[in-house]
């Protein structure tokens, strides 16, 4: 990969700074050749940078360059451009499987003659292990250590082969269990605002953006940081230096004035900002904020609004670099030059938000006053459902006989815990937990947490006791602060112990509630409620046996905590009687802004940053005492594992990739409706017992209690090609009246799983394709939906459309995206199944949405011949074609270069 093109529009200059030279691609420069673009968004003009930067007349043209220019002045595009982000953020869940391919690309490359030492990410990875951690214990001193050591216990398979990782690999970094959440990580110390490489042995300069493997990597836009949640393949694609197409987006600008209101929280803006925006549909758009009410927003209350940007359904939700940003980096720790030079830059490039100066052109726009924000919750299912404080009680009555499905006549249902000396009833709290990197990374929200802790103590009040309580920061850095206030003692003393420093109840690793209290909601079918501070509150997210789910500020979650139901106004009914015999209210126990931004500001300091990031990469003790392979630069792979496998994509490579031949005499694997999402494809829920992926554990003595989920087993191939297809949900036209992943073998005609039937046609020889209808590989991108397809044999995919990412995924694993001319389709062609397929025409040279030949060999002898299109889209993926997939592409690459 080269770090920069051949600068067809000269744009290249020098920039100085403290003494020191940089090179750039200026957009001044480009103007004089583009037009005016002192008005495109931001984030535009960091999407413009990267053309100029890697414009190399193949996969980066000046037309793309003119393309993004040209959005002006309509403020809409259909062009796409491609884009390769600085660096690349993993978490532990979804950086495993990326991790196992380079471990897999090590071993492909000493296959093909080359050094294995040469197979490294090409751009900066950092991955922070932060999903593992469960709130086992809590509300004990001790809750920490024994959560950690529990996690260490459940994970020692992915972490020895992470740990390995950690010393195999250059330019692949991993913060390990115990330290922090990704995004706060990387807002307070992996993000540098611009990035700086070298080529040509001079220093470059350029904007800091990335892919995150995660979907709220958008919490760094609050710090001007391009860059958004992408799939695996995608990821790993960008890790070893593709680039990848994506759609000149709108950019709906976000118009911000006035300042927070007394008792309104960053919390409740960003469920106000979540809800507008959803209202009005930015679903695959770029929010850019801008006005005024900028000045009056902290850095932190701007990640937790980036942070959200899945949630009202935002590509980005970017905030320009500022005076607020380049404060908030001398805050957090980070090198002064770099501060210099990200204000020194992002000046030359118009990239540097300065009061006053014109608005950017944008889409569309909307507004919001900030005095106009008030005390909220959302929920209980959804994240946009945002009720006012006041409201909440009276919401819950009303959908508990609704959304929530409670019989009229069992609404008032109150059953005694066995054991205990309480009774429960629908609302009533069971889990209360600070959490979420959405919040914890705001230290006024959690200060205003320690100071209702520290009030509610300080009048003898107690979270109820069938309440768990929890405070999972996101990073060691709210320790100091918390610490340092005397805060920490506080929330101790009313059970917010810390219980781990990591994602916990906001990805649903909320642990074990009480035995009796599951009995009770169990056999009652009582509606347990939960109040965190996550930004996801979707049934069964948070926990299995919780079905309302408020999201609310950290200062609300201790006061619900002391509450313990959400069917009491909060606003009027006291949460609990004090030491003195009164009655004690929320406005009680309530800060002011005042005493919330004075402790901020007496107890947060550069040196808690320094100190702590200081060791970031250290992690426990455990961490430090796992034995690592050192004496070999090729992952050993333990045959017993069920977490961590080699994968197949290099059995057998060559130098020179095989002549790519027409696909004959294939077999129809499956035949889908329309809309069949990833989910459908590559599930990441439960393995089931009586399925190919359970009858693999189970031969392998692994207990059904540890199954896990097909999500925990994405480093096993073997786990999720037998998972693909597997969904109960999916419905195979080739059988009527079947749902689940099943098919038919031919020509015996007997049914099976899909995964048994497509090894049964390998062990044959059989090729496979599938058919499908409309939007084919919709929802989230999940890298197995396409690395499954291929693992199973099928050699194509032929749909009447794609959905964009998973289209590009299939190119990049090596399977062929075919779709129907306008008026056909496999009803129209009459597919039933049972026809034999070949494709013809991909021995001629492959050009980017040529036609093709598809024949369909009849069960009665006949034949037809349709023309499709194939949708391998640009000159890139010709070549990650002719490869065999991107990894193969990239890997014989590493190999001539070796
Ligand atoms: Fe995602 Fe929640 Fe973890 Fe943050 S804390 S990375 S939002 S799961």
């Amino acid at each position: 990969m080269k770090a920069i093109g051949q600068d067809t529009l000269k744009t290249r200059r020098t920039l100085t700074v403290q003494g020191k030279n940089y090179e750039y691609f200026s957009l001044p420069e480009a103007a004089k050749t583009l037009g005016d673009i002192s008005r495109l968004p931001v984030s535009l003009k960091v999407l413009l940078e990267n053309v100029l930067r890697f414009e190399d007349g193949s996969s980066y043209k000046v037309d793309d360059a003119k393309a993004i220019a040209g959005w002006l002045p309509s403020a809409h595009s259909d062009k796409e451009v491609p884009f390769r982000p600085a660096r690349i953020l993993m978490q532990d869940f979804t950086g495993v499987p990326a991790v196992v391919d380079l471990a897999a690309m090590r071993d492909g490359i000493t296959r093909l003659g080359g050094s294995p030492q040469k197979v490294n990410p090409l751009v900066p990875v950092d991955l922070v292990i932060d999903h593992s951690v469960q709130v086992d214990v809590f509300a004990r001193a001790d809750a920490l250590q024994k959560n950690v050591d529990i996690e260490f216990e459940r994970n020692a398979e992915r972490y020895r082969f992470l740990r390995w990782g950690q010393d195999a690999f250059d330019n692949f970094r991993v913060v390990p269990p115990g330290t922090g959440i990704c995004h706060q990580v990387n807002l307070e110390y992996l993000g540098q605002c611009v990035w700086t490489g070298e080529a040509d042995g001079k220093a470059i300069a350029y904007p800091d953006t990335l892919y995150g493997t995660d979907s709220h990597t958008t919490m760094v836009n609050g710090l001007g940081i391009l860059g958004w949640g992408v799939g695996g393949i995608e990821a790993e694609a960008a890790m070893l230096g593709q680039p990848i197409a994506m759609l000149i987006p709108d950019v709906i600008g976000f118009r911000l004035t006035g300042r927070l209101p007394e008792g309104a929280t960053a919390t409740d803006l960003v469920l106000t900002v979540t809800q507008m925006l959803r209202r009005k549909g930015v679903v695959g758009k770029f929010v850019e904020f801008f006005g005024p009410g900028l000045d009056q927003l902290g850095l932190p209350d701007r990640a937790t609004i980036g942070n959200m940007a899945p949630e009202y359904g935002a590509t980005c939700g970017f905030f320009p670099v500022d005076k607020v940003a380049l404060d908030y980096l001398h805050l957090s720790g980070r090198d002064e030059h770099r501060i210099a030079l990200a204000e020194a830059y992002l000046k030359a490039q118009g990239m540097f938000r300065e009061p006053g100066a014109p608005d950017p052109v944008f889409t569309d726009t909307l507004e919001l006053d900030l005095s106009t924000v008030q005390p909220s919750m959302a929920g209980p299912k959804r994240p946009q459902d945002r009720v006012l404080l006041k409201d909440v009680a009276a919401s819950f009555k009303a959908d508990l006989t609704k959304g929530l499905g409670v019989p009229a006549n069992e609404a008032g249902t109150s059953v005694k815990v066995e054991g205990k000396n309480y009774e429960l009833t629908h609302g009533d709290v069971v889990i209360a937990a600070i959490t979420s990197c959405t919040n914890t990374s705001n230290p006024s929200v959690l200060v205003a947490a320690g100071l209702v802790a520290r009030k509610a103590n300080a009048k003898g009040l107690k979270p109820k006791p069938w309440v768990k309580t929890s405070l999972a920061p996101g990073s060691q850095v709210v320790t100091e602060y918390l610490d340092k206030s005397g805060l920490t003692k506080d929330l101790d003393a009313i059970g917010f112990e810390t219980v781990g420093y990591g994602c916990t109840t906001c990805i649903g690793n909320s642990g074990p509630l009480d035995d009796a209290i599951v009995d009770a909601i169990e056999d009652n079918r009582l509606v347990g409620a939960a109040v965190i501070s996550g930004n996801r509150n979707f049934e069964g997210r948070v926990h299995a046996n919780v079905r309302a789910n408020y999201l609310a500020s950290p200062p609300l979650v201790v006061a619900y905590s002391l509450l313990g139901k959400v069917t009491a106004d909060i606003t009027t009914e006291p949460l609990g009687t004090g030491n003195d015999g009164k009655p004690v209210y929320l406005k009680d126990v309530w800060p002011t802004n005042k005493e919330i931004a004075d402790v901020v500001a007496s107890s947060l300091s550069r040196d808690q940053f320094l100190k702590r990031y200081g060791e970031v990469f250290k992690g426990p003790k455990q961490w430090q005492t796992i034995a690592v392979d050192t004496g070999s630069d090729t992952y050993r792979w333990v045959d017993s594992s069920t977490y961590v496998k080699n994968p197949p994509y290099f059995e057998g490579i060559t130098m020179e990739p095989p002549p790519v031949g027409d696909v004959k005499g294939a077999r129809i694997l499956a035949e889908l409706a329309d809309s069949i999402t990833t989910d459908h494809i590559s599930p990441a829920g439960s393995i089931r017992k009586v399925s190919p992926a359970g009858d693999y554990l189970l031969e392998r003595q692994v207990l059904q209690k540890d199954f896990n989920s097909y999500g925990a087993r994405r480093g096993n191939h073997e786990i999720m090609m037998r998972g693909t297809f597997a969904n109960i949900r999916i419905r195979n036209e080739m059988l009527s009246n079947v749902e689940g992943g099943m098919t038919k073998h031919l020509p015996d005609g007997e049914q099976m799983p899909i995964y048994d039937a497509a090894m049964k046609y390998k062990a044959e020889g059989v090729p496979l394709v599938v058919f499908g209808g409309k939007e084919y590989g919709t929802g989230s991108s999940r890298d197995w939906a396409a690395k499954g397809t291929f693992l199973l044999g099928i050699k194509a995919v032929i749909v009447e459309s794609f959905e964009r990412i998973h289209r590009s995924n299939l190119v990049g694993m090596g399977v062929l995206p075919l779709t129907f001319k306008e008026g056909t389709d496999r009803k129209s062609l009459g597919i039933t199944g049972e026809e034999i397929i070949d494709i013809i025409g991909l021995e001629k040279a492959i050009t980017p949405r040529m036609d093709l030949s598809l024949v369909i060999h009849r069960p009665d002898g006949k034949t037809d011949t349709v023309p499709v299109t194939c949708r391998i889209d640009t000159v890139d993926e010709v070549a990650y074609y002719r490869h065999g997939g991107i990894l193969q592409y990239v890997l014989r690459g590493m190999a001539t270069a070796a």
